[in-house]
């Protein structure tokens, strides 16, 4: 293999997360900009024909592991093309999408071997899913649940946890992993540009696992190596638990990822305030490898040099980042 991309602190990154668009056929108020925000014009979205070399690239020095997501992954008319172009690498791929097209693209996505398919649902009530999303899809959402599953899929829930908003349901959810198969992973709610965060809001992981230890018997489950959840079992259910607690216990240590934003911009970090631009290099025939080389060195030891060890501590006017939608979460 060639050289691998590694960081100041020897951590070997070999987790590409690649954002599609930044566009989104739902409105998550804690996702989107809280100004009326205009998505990317096609042409300065990366393409099938550029998206299929860049990735390339990555798992040509050491990537194993590539994640679609957005905005909405599979807003995107080309997401099957792309999606099989990437099924074509040595690599374990995986997405995370808001499941509202998983039904019109299901033979494409059975085809394309996820690993595992991420679905993010907040809540499991019809009118708390249009006030958190501004659209009416919650019935498509569980459907489609359930149609990966009867096709075998391995599919995780995404439950982004808010004070006062969806933290009476953390039990409702816990539920569903004794007659299913899934996981269903608890997020601590995290800061980005325009999303209103606020530290009350913070439902932590501490707290998460009070609430499920009060009425389940939990049991760590030893996590697998780069994991960024905290993983638990519950005694006779088929599925499991898991807590990202990006904001009270991060894993900065051992972090392996990076990400290609959907204009191809590369991201050290989920809070790096830096980006280097990829597409153009690439666009321009330059050599693209040093660029990510560089970017990777440069990779703060935690939180992108900018988020405070205390999160009641962090200033949000201060941060500079994008939002999440423009990220690729
Ligand atoms: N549209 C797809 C979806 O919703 O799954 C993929 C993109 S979305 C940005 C990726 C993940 O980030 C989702 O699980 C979403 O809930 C999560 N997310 C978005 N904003 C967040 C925030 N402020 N804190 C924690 N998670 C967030
Ligand atoms: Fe769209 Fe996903 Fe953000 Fe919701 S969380 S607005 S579904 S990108």
């Amino acid at each position: 293999m060639r050289e691998r991309i590694i960081d100041n602190f020897g951590r070997v990154h070999n987790y590409l997360r690649i954002s599609l668009t930044d566009n989104c056929n739902l409105r998550c108020f804690y996702c989107m900009p809280e100004e009326e925000y205009a998505f990317t014009p096609h042409t300065k979205l990366m393409q099938v024909e550029e998206i299929g070399p860049l990735a390339k690239l990555f798992v040509d020095h050491g990537v194993t592991k590539i994640r679609l997501t957005g905005g909405e992954p599979l807003v995107r008319k080309d997401a099957p093309e792309i999606i099989r172009t990437l099924s074509r690498l040595p690599v374990e791929l995986t997405m995370t999408t808001n499941g509202i097209r998983i039904d019109d693209m299901l033979p494409q996505i059975v085809d394309a071997g996820f690993s595992s398919i991420n679905i993010s649902l907040d809540t499991l009530q019809p009118d708390k899913f249009f006030r958190i999303t501004r659209r009416d899809y919650f019935d498509r959402v569980r459907r489609n649940i359930d149609l990966l599953l009867e096709k075998q899929v391995q599919t995780k829930l995404n439950v982004v946890v808010m004070k006062g908003l969806n933290d009476d349901e953390i039990l409702d959810f816990v539920e569903l992993t004794r007659l299913y198969p899934i996981e269903v992973r608890f997020i601590e709610f995290m800061p980005f540009s325009g999303n209103r965060w606020s530290s009350n809001q913070v439902l932590t992981l501490n707290e998460i696992l009070e609430r499920i230890g009060s009425a389940y018997d939990i049991e760590p489950i030893p996590p697998k190596p780069n994991d960024t959840s905290k993983p638990f079992a519950i005694a006779g259910h088929m599925g499991k638990i898991a807590v990202i607690s990006t904001m009270t216990a991060p894993f900065c240590e051992s972090c392996n990822r990076m990400r290609l934003t959907a204009d191809g911009k590369l991201k050290n970090c989920l809070f790096s305030k830096e980006e280097t631009d990829l597409l153009s290099a690439l666009r321009n025939g330059e050599d693209v490898l040093p660029l990510i080389q560089q970017s990777i060195r440069s990779k703060a030891e935690s939180l992108g040099g900018q988020l405070t060890k205390d999160f009641k501590d962090i200033e949000t006017d201060s941060l500079k980042n994008r939002s999440m939608i423009t990220i690729g979460g």
